[in-house]
């Protein structure tokens, strides 16, 4: 047989492919898409992915084996890995980077340092510290840092590196496959049993054991033995369920061999027996709109559906997966993370029930992987494997075999962009090429669509159909804007609240209707601050002031998670007077408090919404109108569908428009649109308070007018000015280090560099917001580039430069971030 090299992907940020030797064993098992382990570099094991296979071996390089093959059958198709090579290339990272990104965690293993005895420790003396090392090491404690935690104080590195030196012990490098089948006990009658006779004699063989003939007793009423054709089976777990038998009694019976028990694997996911509902019948404009999609996909384009909040989108992409699943091929529907609360998944899965996969990242890695082997599954077993997912971000990864359509829901949510580390890859775009990879249609929607997407729609590169009426018929909220300087002067405000919001949050509790409140800040107060000498406590390892936290008694970085404790006084000073500053979503709930006794407040942020099942509560009691007012961050704006919310109230708009960004406005607008759409969806007209101290800006008027086009226009004559997207390319790049003077000589240097270019325009380098994080400094440079420059060169050209100031001896360890299109 000739030899077979197989050409791997590593998970590192490494550009290359890598070629192994493939043992005789493996040649006719392996495939592309299959996990292999290979050794790189001196020690380490990696699982890698095999990219492709071939007869032809690199020249003169001496080629390692594979160590292992991993997989039966292939964990991703080939097609696949086309989306790895296309978002490598496009967003100019390695295919290392995306493979990282790609895989769930549990089917990625790297390999650990493990410590074994050598078998030889007879006859040497040693001492007390290594005798303790030897005697943990034989109970498998195998790594150093698991011997230090064991140790402690006791644990000696010079007693380790003696046994070593001895050849007592030796440190070797495992794989640990991270990824394990689940699996229960289960129990059945020893098939030695052929009969009720056999079984009355073993019963009775058990008098002097009567523990044993009690539970099998219970084994028999629980089951049903010798009443059913088969043979019944039970879990142990149910079998033992509320009563006191032990599991020795349970071995007692499996050894007499009356009883056998066995490991059945069992799946981690939840498959609650799925209620199946009829689809919605749709309204005339969601039928209208309907079609309009369908002629759109039937010319090939991909499509953007804008409509109104609660004009009913989910409707019309439930009925388009319906379609799509008839046709026998795979669905793909795709939110922000944060979107994907009960409320959807329950829609989903009440009309395809089991056929659907809940893919996000509040699943552990087990989870995760099962998710991921179901979507495989499809391919062989199309009745058993997942046909519709419902998924965050990374679900474009997952291993789809026939996909039909590609849904992205909140298309303009700039949580759909990974930021940090590479790929920083964009889930909208990257659905788009999916989709176009695969043949399927991609349908994109929002009631307040990305200027990019709305403009590619009018540019008629995209399809564009528009819903402007509510399903319930209930027209958008009205929205009253409320001057928060005003009020301030005249001493008329409730606290945060301005007398407009107050009124309104007022009637609505007194007619057993709810609230909701955003505010772009979580935690008690953005900082603080001692009032005699003026000083702000700040991060250690980053450029901002530290975030009070008062449940917490703490204050901590929202960048790094640095915190500390809360000091009683001033260290400067020794002032005991330390004042809070600005308004959190903590605050704002203890404030409320007083202002609307007998009211229950809930708060919906990163810190209330930890815990696993935190999330699902809040929308529950908000739901089941066990909550009067919700304070929340942005999670309060996505997608949430109440009936009985009729006041929306944004606490202050301003910090939203003067963010320094050039998408401020148009997130500015998107933010408050989307929070208004949770007021009055089903019965009566809601009202949004608009709190601000500029109400006559522009941006107001054109948000109280609710008008996205204009808006929209407005905007798009800056862009073209100033050469932002959609007119320009944007790539950002960030060069970081540890020392400011390396930031700034190497930045410099490499801005420079790209100004020789007078194709580019080129901004910076500048210090960003917060130039400092975790300990690293930080200086952007923005390229704009015009759409008639070929991309693939334009990056090329950045990507030499950046290896160029790289590789300078002065600008070592520097770190460069190549950001494009950044959101
Ligand atoms: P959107 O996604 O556009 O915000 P939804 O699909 O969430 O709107 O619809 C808003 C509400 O109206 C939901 O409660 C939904 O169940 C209901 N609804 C929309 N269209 C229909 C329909 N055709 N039949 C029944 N209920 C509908
Ligand atoms: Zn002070
Ligand atoms: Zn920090």
């Amino acid at each position: 047989m000739p030899e077979i090299f197989a050409q791997v992907i590593l998970p590192l940020p490494l550009h290359d492919a890598f070629t192994y030797r493939v043992p005789e064993k493996w040649q006719l098992q392996i495939k592309p898409g299959q996990r292999v382990v290979v050794q790189f570099g001196a020690k380490k094991f990696y699982a890698a992915l095999v990219l492709s296979l071939s007869e032809d071996a690199p020249a003169n390089i001496d080629l390692k084996e594979i160590v292992q093959l991993l997989d039966e059958e292939p964990v991703i198709l080939p097609q696949n890995l086309e989306l790895w090579k296309w978002m490598a290339g496009y967003y100019c990272c390695t295919l290392g980077d995306v493979f990282r990104a790609a895989l769930p965690t549990g089917l990625k293993l790297e390999s650990k340092s493990k410590i074994s005895l050598t078998g030889n420790d007879d006859e040497q003396e040693i001492g007390e510290k290594e005798f303790r090392i030897l005697e943990l090491i034989k109970q498998d404690v195998s790594t150093p840092d698991s011997l230090q935690k064991k140790l402690g104080l006791d644990f000696s590195y010079a007693a380790l590196k003696s046994l070593l030196d001895k050849h007592i012990i030796q440190v070797e490098e495992k794989i640990d496959a991270k990824y394990k089948a689940k699996s229960e006990t289960w129990v059945r009658l020893h098939p030695d049993i052929k009969s009720e006779k056999d079984l009355l004699e073993k019963e009775e063989s058990l008098q002097r054991a009567k523990k044993q003939q009690e539970l099998l007793v219970h084994f028999v009423e629980k089951t049903g033995a010798f009443q059913a054709a088969e043979q019944p089976v039970v879990s142990k777990k149910e079998l033992l369920k509320g009563t006191n038998f032990s599991s020795a009694i349970l071995e007692g019976l499996v050894q007499k061999k009356i009883l056998k028990s066995f490991q059945q694997q069992v799946s981690r996911i939840e498959t609650n027996t799925s209620k199946q509902a009829d689809l919605n019948l749709l309204n005339k404009y969601q039928q209208q709109a309907l079609a309009e999609v369908k002629t759109c996909f039937d010319n090939n384009l991909v499509t953007l559906i804008h409509g109104i909040t609660a004009s009913g989108k989910t409707e019309i992409y439930i009925h388009l997966i319906d379609e799509t699943l008839k046709q026998g091929k795979q669905a793909l529907y795709l939110l922000p993370e944060i979107a994907l609360t009960t409320q959807i998944v329950e829609r989903l899965k009440n009309v395809f029930g089991s056929k659907v996969g809940i893919y996000h990242s509040r699943l552990n890695s087990q989870e995760r992987v099962e998710i991921w082997k179901k979507v495989l599954l499809f391919q062989s077993d199309p009745g058993e494997g997942y046909q519709v997912v419902l998924g965050a971000r990374s679900s474009v990864f997952l291993p789809f075999s026939n996909l039909g359509l590609v849904i992205v829901d909140e298309e303009h949510e700039n949580s759909f962009k990974q930021f940090d580390p590479a790929p920083r890859y964009h889930a909208r775009d990257m659905a788009i090429v999916l989709g176009k990879q695969n043949n399927a249609n991609v349908l994109l929607g929002s009631a307040t669509p990305s200027y990019e997407s709305f403009y590619n729609a009018l540019m008629g590169k995209y399809g564009l159909v528009s819903l402007t009426k509510r399903h319930s018929n209930v027209e958008l909220p009205e929205i009253i804007v409320a001057d928060l300087t005003r009020a301030w002067k005249r001493k008329q405000m409730h606290s945060v609240l301005t007398p407009e919001l107050f009124g309104l949050m007022e009637d609505a509790l007194n007619n057993r209707e709810q609230v909701i409140l955003f505010q772009n800040r979580r935690g008690y107060s953005p900082f603080i601050q001692c009032f005699t000498c003026g000083w702000i406590p700040k991060c250690e390892n980053c450029d901002v002031s530290l975030t009070y936290h008062k449940f917490k008694k703490r204050l901590s970085c929202h960048y790094c998670g640095f915190s500390i404790a809360m000091p009683p006084e001033c260290p400067e000073c020794g002032s005991p007077e330390i004042k809070t500053r600005g308004f959190g979503t903590e605050k704002i709930e203890d404030e409320l408090k007083p202002l609307f006794p007998g009211k229950r407040i809930d708060r919906m942020d990163l810190d209330t919404t930890r815990s696993k099942n935190a999330f699902g509560r809040i929308i529950h009691n908000l739901e089941s109108r066990k909550t009067d007012i919700l304070i929340g961050t942005q999670m309060v704006t996505k997608g949430l569908d109440f009936e009985h919310v009729s006041v929306v109230g944004i606490l202050n708009a301003d910090n939203l428009i003067n963010f320094p960004d050039f998408r401020a406005h148009e997130r500015a607008y998107q933010l408050i649109s989307q929070v208004s759409g949770r007021a009055g969806r089903k019965y009566n007209r809601g009202k949004v308070v608009v709190q601000t101290s500029h109400p006559e800006h522009p941006l107001i008027e054109l948000i109280r007018q609710q008008d996205y086009r204009a808006a929209f226009n407005t905007q798009m004559t800056e862009r073209r000015l100033f050469k932002y997207p959609p007119y320009f390319r944007l790539i950002k790049l960030v060069v970081k280090h540890k020392k400011p003077e390396t930031v700034d000589r190497a930045a410099g240097q490499l801005a420079n560099l790209l100004k020789r270019s007078r194709d580019l325009t080129v901004l910076g380098p500048e210090f960003p917001l917060v130039s400092r994080i975790q300990l690293w400094y930080h200086k952007e440079i923005w390229v704009k580039i015009h759409p008639g420059l070929p991309l693939a060169d334009v990056k090329r050209f950045i990507l030499e430069n950046i290896s160029w100031v790289r590789s300078q001896p002065e600008n070592s360890s520097c770190m460069v971030n190549v950001d494009v299109d950044p959101a």
